[in-house]
């Protein structure tokens, strides 16, 4: 079975934008999302403006600020000090990458991790970590839509053998603790894992994010397997494919995620998750 992301994300979004109807009257407003964009990126570009109309389908109030390529680093970090201590705004996210004279670190420590809706800070990330009670944090996007979509397979997680492909901070790392939450046995594998198809072939549950076009065939999955392809690359011809090769890869696996469609929309409707819990923790916790 393909899961389509697309159509989740789609749903999900309605359901957000039938909450956020009822925000005015019950909070005198509706969450605010400002996104910076340093530089001129293109794939930036295009991620900013999905979460532009995703904000609209949701109905959020966003304000985008685009800041030319040679922004000195201190002035993006004013910006960010000045809408964390403004009340209007909700939830603040700058695009990565940035311009390589801008520490993506001391960005990602500059803003209120109240408002963090990337939930990068490493305050977010601790927590997640330490599976605080009362657990008010913000998981990453990206992962957060991988377990949706997971869920929406139907696919159980608890006691199945998880091998997750990367590990990234911001995909590979998180996704794999969701999973230990979630009772997987989980194993996350490297540039420098020896013989990692006799590792992939183990996988109750695959989650192939590594930046690899189509790295992941048929032969590296167990019949039945779930696989979920997180990889954005680019194939021989320029066209946009996963890290998983879905041609040999789908007639093998019980669910799978394609792309684009997948776990791309899933990530922008997490976003909006998190703004909306974000905006909800400001009230309830003050
Ligand atoms: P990243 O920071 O570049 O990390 C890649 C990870 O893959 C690293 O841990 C690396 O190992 C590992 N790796 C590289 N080659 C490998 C190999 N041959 N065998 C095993 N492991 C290997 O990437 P990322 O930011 O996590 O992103 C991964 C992919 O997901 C990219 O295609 C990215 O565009 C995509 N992505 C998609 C979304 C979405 O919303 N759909 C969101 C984020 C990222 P080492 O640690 O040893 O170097």
């Amino acid at each position: 079975m393909v899961i389509s992301g697309k159509e989740l994300a789609a749903k999900l979004k309605a359901e957000m934008a039938e909450q956020v109807a009822e925000f005015p009257g019950k909070y005198g407003r509706v969450p605010h999302l400002v996104v910076i964009l340093v530089g001129n990126d293109p794939g930036s570009q295009t991620y900013v403006r999905n979460k532009e109309k995703a904000c609209d389908v949701v109905g959020f109030k966003h304000t985008t600020y685009r800041l030319p390529e040679d922004t000195p680093e201190q002035e993006v970090l004013d910006r960010i000090a000045e809408l964390n201590a403004d009340d209007s705004v909700d939830g603040i996210l700058v695009q990565l990458p940035l311009p390589r004279h801008i520490s993506e670190t001391k960005v990602i420590e500059a803003i209120a991790k109240e408002k963090d809706v990337d939930g990068f800070h490493p305050l977010n990330t601790a927590a997640l970590w330490q599976k605080r009670p009362n657990n008010t944090c913000v998981v990453p996007c990206t992962p957060m839509g991988i377990i949706k979509l997971l869920e929406e397979g139907n696919v159980e997680i608890a006691g199945k053998k998880a091998v997750v492909l990367g590990r990234s901070q911001i995909v590979g790392l998180p996704i794999s603790k969701l999973l230990l939450d979630r009772n997987a046995t989980v194993t996350i594998c490297h540039s420098r894992t020896k013989d990692l198809a006799e590792v992939t072939r183990q996988a109750d549950i695959l989650v192939a994010a590594i930046g690899k076009a189509k790295f992941v065939t048929g032969d590296m999955v167990k019949e039945g397997a779930a696989v979920i392809d997180v990889g954005m690359d680019l194939d021989e011809n320029g066209k946009l494919c996963g890290d998983v090769d879905f041609a040999s890869v789908e007639p093998k696996a019980s669910v799978i995620t394609p792309v684009p469609g997948g776990v791309g929309p899933m990530t922008i409707c997490c976003l909006m998750s998190n703004t909306i819990q974000c905006f909800l923790n400001r009230f309830t916790q003050k």
